[in-house]
């Protein structure tokens, strides 16, 4: 069983170690301080020692019949020991030796049996449980947390008195956190709902793509009510209670009901939700009677006694529609990416961490962070900062910002990547060749940088737009537009150096997704009208899409996907041959500044 490997082995370990240790040192060492090294020698050898005056002192141990002698030679000491014999001449000889002999007669003292036991077995031994209870406590403190102890078994979940955290810490996320104020309200004042008699949901579900901040949400809803918040995440249910994941379930709303009113918040709750199937895999008998057991605690108890469950998750669709039908999951709270506004405010909310020059523009990094999550926004944050101290400033700037969100989107500057002047040529070429299909059509979001330093992340340049205003429709044209921008780049190098090279893997790569998804998401297609060829899997978290069509269809789909970016790439190719001197002198220029501002690629385009 996975739970004994993980709490009670290396306790085991180590009681087999200490107990082979006590036995070793019973065995060996312990005598060792017992019996002093002696050599063992015959009666007459023992008296001839004697009779030539080596002998320096004798002890007769009557009880043993051993007598034990010392013989210095140069100086050096050496112990004997010979087996006594009955002779009564002994004394005489050694009174009347050559030398002076001091010679005694030893009754040694012997513990009674049961002294030695306790002193040779029982001590060490609770010597040695006493270290390994002390160590197990340490283990568990380093596990952090409140840790309570469940039932027989020494699983643990992690309960905080006050998460501390309250929905001034959550940005953005207006609708999420509007509809956990009233499980707020109702965790305050049980009373006033169950007057009127209603009941609030007993469970609400977040869902949306990772970082977004459910996660936050829950704690901060614990924090403004002032509950306890008892949380764990699933996949610690899967792997810490092996084997009686039913049984954790039960304790754990045990204890909830105990501590109410409280919050249950289950993390990732998509690895013990998921939708039973009748595909009659084995092995999942274990997570689906965790996941009954659920189902029948949420059943089970008083809604009105003011335990609420959260839940999180970012595959929704994979739960068991039991766990969502109402008395159970039936609040479901969308914890989208932030927009806009939303991102500004992300931003602020953690720049109160860190101190902030004047010329900080938040509202623009938040616009250049389409598509960022509350955690990505945290991390820019803390890069900037991270930035502004290797600078060695005592401010984090606008730069510091702007840099920032390049090294989430590309990784790091590569300053010292050594690339020919012949190759640097052609990446300008390409970058200009992007930006201008970009600035020369309708429907495009302006150019904002273009850069030739390579990233960490691979990309030897890149051209950043920035949307004015967030868009939520992407229309038909301007979805042909963004195709043709990303052919722009392979269209300027083959216009200027008649020839490709590997350098438009990653835009090839964006253009055919897109171009597939107005094809088979879109209805973007006249050959297809409004059909959906294919279904997303997991909405956020990348959404990989499966066809959802026959062979045939494949094949015409394929054919759509091919027309769509060729006719782009020849209007890239265009756009660039009517614009061919333009070409040159950005690229001179980028070639010649590395980076450069939308501003000044405007400029030169207009001038
Ligand atoms: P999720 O559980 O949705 O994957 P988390 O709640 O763990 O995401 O969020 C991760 C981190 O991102 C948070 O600790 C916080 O620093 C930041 N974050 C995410 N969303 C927000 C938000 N709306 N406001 C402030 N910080 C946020
Ligand atoms: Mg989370
Ligand atoms: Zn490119």
């Amino acid at each position: 069983m996975k739970e004994e490997k993980n709490t009670r082995k290396p306790l085991i370990y180590y009681y087999i170690v200490a107990i082979t240790v006590i036995m070793l040192l019973n065995t060996l060492v312990f005598p060792l301080f017992n019996n002093r090294k002696v050599t063992e020698v015959d009666y007459g050898t023992f008296l001839e020692a004697v009779d030539s005056g080596k002998v320096t002192s004798v002890e007769v141990h009557e009880a043993q019949k051993e007598i034990f002698y010392t013989v210095v030679n140069n100086g050096q000491e050496t112990i004997y020991v010979t087996k006594a014999m009955n002779d009564p001449d002994l004394v005489n000889r050694l009174y009347n030796s050559k030398n002076e002999i001091h010679f005694t007669s030893v009754i040694p003292e012997q513990n009674s049996p049961l002294v030695n036991f306790i002193i040779s077995w029982i001590l060490p031994l609770l010597f040695f449980i006493g270290l390994g209870q002390l160590f197990s406590r340490q283990l568990a403190n380093r596990m952090g947390g409140n840790v309570l102890t469940f039932g027989k078994s020494n699983a643990k979940i992690y309960v905080e008195a006050e998460t501390g955290i309250t929905f001034d810490d959550v940005a953005g996320q207006d609708e999420a956190k509007e509809a956990l104020s009233e499980i707020v309200d109702f965790l305050h004042d049980p009373d006033k709902y169950t007057k009127i008699g209603a009941t609030l949901p007993k469970g609400a579900l977040l869902v949306g793509p990772p970082g977004t901040g459910k996660t936050l949400l829950a704690k901060a809803v614990a924090g403004e009510a002032k509950v306890p918040f008892f949380s764990i995440s699933g996949s610690e249910f899967v792997e810490m209670f092996v084997g009686m994941g039913a049984a954790k379930v039960r304790d754990l709303f045990k204890q909830a009901a105990e501590k109410a009113p409280c919050i249950v918040f289950i993390d990732e709750i998509d690895t013990i939700g998921k939708k039973r199937d009748s595909s009659g895999f084995p092995g999942n008998d274990e997570r689906e009677q965790t996941l009954n057991q659920l189902l029948t605690e949420m059943d089970g108890f008083d809604g009105n006694k003011g335990v609420v469950i959260l839940a999180a998750t970012n595959r929704p669709e994979i739960l068991d529609k039991a766990l969502l039908r109402p008395g159970r999951f039936d609040r479901r709270i969308p914890v989208e990416l932030p927009d806009l506004k939303g991102r500004e405010a992300i931003l602020k909310v953690h720049a109160k961490k860190v101190k902030l020059a004047d010329d900080v523009d938040f509202n623009a990094i938040a616009r250049a962070t389409s598509g960022a999550s509350g955690a990505d926004l945290a991390n820019i944050v803390n890069e900037a900062a991270l930035r502004a101290v290797r600078c060695g400033r005592t401010m984090v700037t606008q730069s510091d910002l702007e840099e920032s969100i390049e090294v989430i989107i590309a990784g790091y500057q590569r300053k010292n990547a050594v690339i020919s002047p012949k190759e640097k040529e052609i990446i300008a070429y390409h970058e200009i060749g992007h930006a201008l299909v970009a600035a020369k059509q309708k429907d495009s979001a302006p150019v904002h940088k273009i850069t030739i330093i390579p990233r960490t992340s691979g990309a030897l340049g890149y051209t950043m737009q920035v949307e004015e205003d967030e868009h939520r429709l992407l229309t038909k044209e301007a979805a042909f537009n963004k195709i043709a921008t990303l052919t722009g780049g392979r269209a300027a190098e083959e216009l200027i150096f008649n020839t490709v090279t590997t350098g438009a893997a990653n835009d090839i790569e964006q253009a055919t997704r897109l171009a597939r998804a107005m094809v088979t998401r879109f209805g973007m297609s006249e050959n297809f009208d409004m059909t959906a060829l294919e279904t997303i899997n997991n909405q956020y978290l990348g959404g990989d899409a499966t066809l959802a069509c026959s062979p045939e269809t494949a094949s015409r789909i394929d054919q759509e996907v091919i027309s769509i970016i060729k006719k782009a790439h020849e209007k890239a190719i265009n756009i660039l041959k009517d614009n061919q001197d333009k070409l040159h002198e950005l690229a001179r220029y980028l070639l010649e500044k590395e980076t450069i501002t939308g501003e000044e690629f405007m400029a030169i385009l207009n001038g």
